[in-house]
């Protein structure tokens, strides 16, 4: 039976429920040179989740894909933790996102040697390094880095996907390095790669890029395929055997017209088994007060849960039929998280 890697282990595909392909419980998005310790403590970090996750569990949410790479706060132990509390399962991700939010190794490292990064992140485990966060802490200090690297040697926690980016502007030479690394490390251990690309352009270069070197397209996504107005540039991904992922659901009222037209098209043009769907929540912010995912009212900006709650049910009134609607949320994700042999 094929098995997918989350923060708990491995667990069997076909035993899952709806997927959260991309949704971040956690991140640090300010510069990485300069990024002071954090102070954000983890119970209000748990206190602010908690029932966001709850919510999307009893919607039929069983799992989702936390698509924090290093350098912008991922954090293994918080994951773990807000995994094994809420019953919604995690998948974590190992790779690298796009400058300048780029560790040092990025630059400093060979492609071989990122591939053994990935690789070991994935089948043995991930290990703090500088600029990551443990548990809302920084790790900028010693002492906190060790913490968190005894805990994770004693129980460690694995990634199951990598994450890429590629910039606007076009693929840049360390996303290019990045990729290459990718291919060899997702030929190893058998996870999806899965890319922020939200211009169509650059992904197509990415694509260009990792068929150079071999990689299966049909393991490869195109994260933000959204933000992409030139549909002509969606079917050219679909046609090349890559995945799109439209991802900014519950953002607005108009972002939610332009995912539900774009999904029919989808549809209409046959790939509906190549298309996924999630919102880009950030349930804690590091530096933002509060996290910055609560309104003055106290209520959450924005919640896990919206898309089983809200937008499915739009979905099948647009004419979508249950099976179809299985297939984007349930069997897909499935499909693409499993470890392929
Ligand atoms: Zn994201």
């Amino acid at each position: 039976m094929p098995k997918l890697r989350t923060v708990l282990g491995d667990v069997d595909a076909e035993r899952l429920g709806i997927v959260l392909p991309h949704e971040h419980l956690y991140c640090d998005l300010r510069p990485l040179q300069g990024r002071e310790a954090i102070q954000d403590a983890v119970d209000e970090i748990e206190k602010a989740e908690l029932p966001l996750l709850e919510q999307a569990r009893a919607a039929g949410v069983t799992l989702l894909v936390e698509p924090t790479p290093p350098g912008i706060g991922r954090d293994p132990l918080l994951l773990r933790r807000l995994a094994e509390r809420s019953y919604v399962d995690v998948v974590a991700a190992t790779g690298l996102y796009k400058e300048p939010l780029l560790p040092r190794r990025a630059y400093d490292r060979s492609e071989d040697d990122l591939a053994a990064w990935f690789a070991f992140e994935i089948s043995v485990g991930i290990l703090p390094i500088a600029g990551d966060s443990y548990l809302g802490e920084s790790l900028l200090s010693e002492e906190v880095l060790g913490r968190a690297t005894d805990a994770l040697n004693e129980t460690p926690v694995r990634a199951g996907v990598i994450k890429l980016a590629s910039s606007n502007e076009g693929l840049q030479p360390v996303e290019a390095k990045a990729l290459r690394a990718a291919v060899m490390a997702a030929r190893d251990t058998g996870v999806a790669i899965v890319s922020h690309s939200p211009s169509g352009r650059a992904f197509q270069e990415q694509l260009d890029e990792l068929e150079k070197v071999g990689g299966d397209p049909a393991r490869f996504v195109q994260v933000h395929a959204n933000a992409e107005r030139d549909f002509e540039l969606h079917l050219r991904a679909l046609q090349r055997g890559a995945w799109l992922e439209y991802d900014n659901i519950g953002f607005s009222p108009e972002s939610d017209a332009w995912h539900l037209d774009l999904t029919q098209r989808v549809i209409r043009a046959g790939f509906a088994d190549r298309l996924l769907l999630s919102q880009d929540v950030v349930g804690w912010r590091a530096g933002a007060s509060g996290g910055g995912n609560t309104q003055e009212d106290g209520t959450p900006k924005r919640r896990y849960g919206y898309l089983a709650e809200e937008f499915l049910p739009r979905l099948r009134e647009a004419g979508v039929s249950e099976e179809t609607v299985r297939q984007i949320t349930v069997e897909n994700p499935r499909r693409l998280l499993a470890l392929s042999e």
